[in-house]
């Protein structure tokens, strides 16, 4: 059986407004329909300037990304989201939990008993359903949304103030295959991996360490811990600590299970090329797996992604601004990829609102956040690099049991807290004494 992973539920309380203001002009183009992209131009629209969105694909469309973490909740508080996802079917997730190599469990990270508050219960999502909600809450706010839209170019001309080129608008083709040029005041790329402006003006800087792929599947019927544990996201290492297993239960009992690891371990320096022998061969490695899904179904086919982590050298420029993976990509491990694409967002959309009230949509008015989000998104790398290099949560909590709290709290994605920096050096420590073990 296929389970229907671009399905669209009917049942959900996702009707669009229809296109009023889809021909007048805009003061802001956002080049993309997934979360960083709908979050930025729902909250321009909030303060009431004119958007468009334009989105390449037709929506629903599969993308991958499905468990959130608690602090996306302020964000989808402000976008008006929380009573859709409170109505909708998705999975409650109230943790994460770490399985060794060895198949040893950690014990779980309950988010609600370090924060207690609504927000420490979050969602495990199926990205087709939830970037359509998104995207239909945006259309709700006004913003003219254009889908099977494809971003060709983005367009610039001189400064008026002598500063260099400026972003004026986009280029757009259709399915039809006709163009249309759109001018904007203010342009911002929420492209996704695809990283026009990024590519355009060669501002990629890939992370040397971090060169990861991923290879997985959807199963039904795979083992689910009972109560508040059955909507938990495992992160289950494999043996020599050579990669990691996802495992983030779905609603209609599917589990998503995917492995990653380095992109030359998983498909370069393999006999095999066959992706359902390579993802079999990593489960016989994964104790902690084998159980869980040995009486599952699978119900889907195997996938595939290269996922280098990468962040441009600034997030804006006159007149554009880069938010999500448009601006950077990070390893998958802790679920960060839809905070950060929500944060991004909701930091350039206040930026763009004040440069358009200021008249000043230069590179510093628009880029004014990228101080502190990049300060979070380092922390949550160096958390990864963390894990990468063998640290381990369950012997860092028995050892100093009072920063469990901090640990929880990066987590959750609360990363924009100079506070949670107290964990590095005990980190640190940990991770000497492990070397020399
Ligand atoms: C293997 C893997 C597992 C992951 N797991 C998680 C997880 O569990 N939790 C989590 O939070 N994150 C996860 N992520 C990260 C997450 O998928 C992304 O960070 C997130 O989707 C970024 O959102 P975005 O809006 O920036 O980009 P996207 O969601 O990719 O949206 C970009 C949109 O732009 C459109 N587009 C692209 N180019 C154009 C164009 N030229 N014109 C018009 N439209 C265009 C695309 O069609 C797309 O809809 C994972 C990523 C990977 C690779």
């Amino acid at each position: 059986m296929q389970w229907e992973l671009a399905g669209y539920n009917a049942s959900m309380d996702i009707q669009p407004k229809p296109l009023t203001t889809q021909e007048s002009p805009v003061e802001v183009v956002v080049i993309g329909g997934g979360p960083s992209g709908t979050t930025t131009a729902t909250l321009i629209a909030q303060q009431g300037y004119r958007v468009a969105l334009y989105e390449r694909e037709k929506f629903p469309r599969f993308h991958i990304g499905e468990s959130l973490i608690p602090e996306t909740y302020h964000v989808l508080e402000r976008l008006q989201m929380l009573p859709k996802l409170k109505k909708s079917h998705f999975v409650k997730k109230h943790s994460v939990q770490f399985v060794n190599q060895h198949g040893k469990l950690s014990e779980p990270f309950y988010f609600f008993d370090n924060k207690p508050h609504e927000s420490s219960q979050t969602w495990q999502v199926l990205r087709s359903e939830f970037d359509q909600l998104m995207l239909n809450n945006a259309r709700d706010h006004g913003v003219a949304v254009h889908e099977g839209a494809h971003v060709v170019e983005v367009l610039f001309e001189p400064d008026a103030n002598g500063a260099g080129d400026r972003a004026s608008g986009v280029q757009v083709k259709f399915e039809n295959g006709s163009t249309r040029t759109v001018p904007a005041r203010v342009v911002v790329d929420a492209s996704g991996q695809s990283t026009l402006l990024m590519d355009r003006m060669k501002l990629r800087q890939w992370d040397p360490l971090l060169k990861k792929a991923a290879l997985w599947t959807y199963w039904k019927g795979a083992y689910r811990d009972a109560g508040r544990d059955e909507g938990a996201t495992m992160v289950l290492q494999t043996q020599d600590k050579a990669g990691w297993f996802w495992y983030i239960p779905l609603h209609d009992d599917v589990v998503s299970v995917g492995v990653v690891a380095g992109h030359d371990y998983l498909f370069k320096n393999r006999a095999t090329k066959d992706h359902e022998a390579i993802y079999f061969e990593e489960v016989a490695r994964c104790p902690g797996l084998q159980p869980r899904i040995a009486n599952a179904e699978r119900v889907a086919p195997f996938r595939i992604l290269k996922e280098y982590s990468y962040r441009a050298t600034q997030v804006a420029g006159n007149g554009w601004v880069l938010v999500g993976d448009a601006f950077g990509f990070l390893d998958p491990l802790y679920s960060s990829g839809v905070l950060l694409a929500l944060k991004s967002g909701q930091l350039a959309a206040d930026a763009i609102g004040a440069g358009l009230a200021s008249g000043d949509t230069s590179a510093a008015a628009l880029g004014t956040w990228q101080p502190e989000f990049v300060r979070g998104m380092e922390r949550m790398r160096r958390l990864v690099c963390a894990y990468y290099e063998g640290f381990s949560f369950g012997r860092f909590v028995k050892a100093y049991p009072h920063l469990k709290g901090l640990v929880t709290d990066l987590l959750i994605g609360d990363l924009f807290k100079d506070e949670v920096d107290q964990v590095w050096e005990p980190m640190e420590q940990i991770r000497r004494e492990m070397a020399t073990e």
